[in-house]
């Protein structure tokens, strides 16, 4: 692989266009959990799968978290979207079913949560099959959504998302409001609904053993999610929540949320809506496609 450097633009998508959120709504929240399970210990680093320990970090989605996130939605009626890996589904099968049944959206987040590599393609395009078919088997679901698992993507897997039917991308962290992708060849991609780094709950709320991050608390997170969810809304964008039931499952990290949804879903000026709803509105409101 040689590498083009030449000045450009890296993202040749044309600017967001402008359009209203529904119902007067000032800005939209999009509340996005990746349910990685142990995919996000084993997909980047195969040797983790012997380290039971480890894994266990992942597996608590699957004996907590999930259940755990639903009873959140639940008590806030609140619809959200799930990203699931592939292998997530298929290991995991009951775990995930109610998150079908409660009635949220269930969108693609690779099969084993390899980080997208455009050195590999063939392995890119293979996480996108193998994912598309466990979520059909095991749970019924044809998605249109992906979120990158490690949030990573290239020109052919940008193209590929939308041969396989994949309509909207939510990886990217370049705007503050839905645009859609230009392929290579010119051709119009997938909405990209972009998140933002600042709502990753990843960066706050999980350490390891072997990894000496810093957990952070209620004093650090309430804030810096309120100020950057106010400047979000003032510049009417879209706060696009990026969580883990691993890690938001947790007893504090849940309190931690709640408080904070319940505070936007007292709120008037928000539209709350699933990336699916956020797809539909784009398409029906800003430019066509
Ligand atoms: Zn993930």
């Amino acid at each position: 692989m040689t590498y083009d450097l030449s000045p450009r633009p890296l993202n040749p998508a044309p600017s967001a266009p402008h359009f209203d959120w529904p119902h007067g709504k000032k800005s939209a929240l999009f509340i996005g959990f990746d349910v990685d399970a142990e995919t996000a210990w084993i997909g980047n680093n195969h040797a983790n799968v012997d380290r039971m320990v480890t894994t266990s970090l992942g597996g608590y989605d699957a004996r907590v978290g999930i259940a755990k996130i639903l009873d959140l939605m639940d008590v806030l009626n609140l619809k959200a979207t799930f990203f699931i890996p592939g292998w997530t589904a298929e290991a995991h099968t009951a775990a995930c079913e109610p998150i079908v049944r409660a009635g949220h959206e269930i969108a693609h987040h690779g099969y084993l949560h390899k980080c997208p590599d455009r050195n590999k393609l063939d392995e890119a395009r293979e996480e996108i099959d193998r994912g598309l078919a466990a979520l059909k088997s095991r749970l019924g679901v044809t998605p249109v959504g992906y979120r990158a698992p490690s949030g990573e993507n290239f020109p052919e897997l940008l193209a590929y998302l939308s041969e396989r039917g994949l309509r909207y991308s939510s990886s990217f962290r370049d705007d503050i409001r839905p645009y859609r992708h230009k392929l290579a060849d010119g051709r119009p991609g997938p909405v990209e609904i972009p998140v933002n780094y600042a709502f990753d709950d990843w960066n706050f709320g999980i350490t390891s053993r072997l990894d000496g991050r810093p957990l952070f608390g209620r004093d650090t997170i309430l804030p810096l999610w309120r100020e950057e969810f106010a400047g979000t809304h003032e510049w009417g964008g879209v706060s696009t929540l990026v969580l883990h039931p691993q890690v938001s499952g947790r007893p504090m990290r849940w309190r931690i949320l709640h408080d904070f949804l319940a505070e936007i879903a007292a709120r008037d000026d928000v539209w709350i809506a699933t990336g699916a709803e956020i797809l539909a509105h784009y398409e029906a409101s800003a430019a066509p496609a």
